[in-house]
């Protein structure tokens, strides 16, 4: 359906909580919802994000937009990937932002730290940390949140509703990205 050459990237914006492995787990499932390869490439490093002096956590608007000029010409998306905390000014704080049908997302994995085990990437850490990938992902697809709190599309305010849900579309959710993605293979 798509082009073949296309891939999704995964971009480390400077030290992770936990090492490789977790990019490792989170390709594979990048890959198997979106059906896309997938690269690893850092194009930021952490200085080049700014921390807002007052809240002490980083505004993930304009991260995105400088993702989103940095993204390599053969990337269909990318996600930044970061420990820091992220906020928008309407809210204490965000897992990650996205651009809706754009081109760039981030997520902060900063949140989803087993308490008991911190840094140790935990199943139950690995498993929120691609949820919320493939959700940010989801709405650079076009894709809207969703009201069944089983779809990884549901919007979660808790880690307790981030380990409710699952790491699949409901069917209505699978249905728009579907058509989504043959929109993105029709030939222009
Ligand atoms: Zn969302
Ligand atoms: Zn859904």
């Amino acid at each position: 359906m798509h082009s073949k050459e296309a891939i999704i990237v995964i971009s480390p914006i400077g030290e992770l909580d936990v090492n490789g492995t977790l990019l490792d787990s989170l390709r594979g499932e990048v890959q198997r919802v979106y059906g896309y390869h997938t690269e690893v490439l850092p194009l930021l490093n952490e200085g080049d994000m700014r921390m807002d002096p007052v809240r002490k956590q980083y505004h993930s608007t304009p991260i995105i937009e400088t993702l989103a000029l940095l993204i390599p010409p053969r990337a269909i998306k990318v996600l930044g990937i970061t420990k820091v905390d992220l906020f928008i000014p309407i809210l204490t704080h965000v897992y990650g932002e996205a651009q809706l049908g754009g081109k760039a997302c981030i997520l902060s994995t900063h949140r989803f730290i087993d308490v008991f085990s911190p840094g140790s990437g935990t199943t139950a850490y690995r498993s929120r940390v691609a949820k919320e990938a493939i959700h940010e992902l989801g709405h650079t697809f076009n894709l809207r949140h969703c009201r069944d709190p089983r779809c990884t599309m549901h919007y979660c305010r808790s880690v307790h509703e981030v380990d409710r849900k699952s790491n699949h579309f409901c069917r209505y959710c699978a249905i728009l990205l579907d058509d989504e993605m043959k929109r993105l293979g029709m030939p222009v």
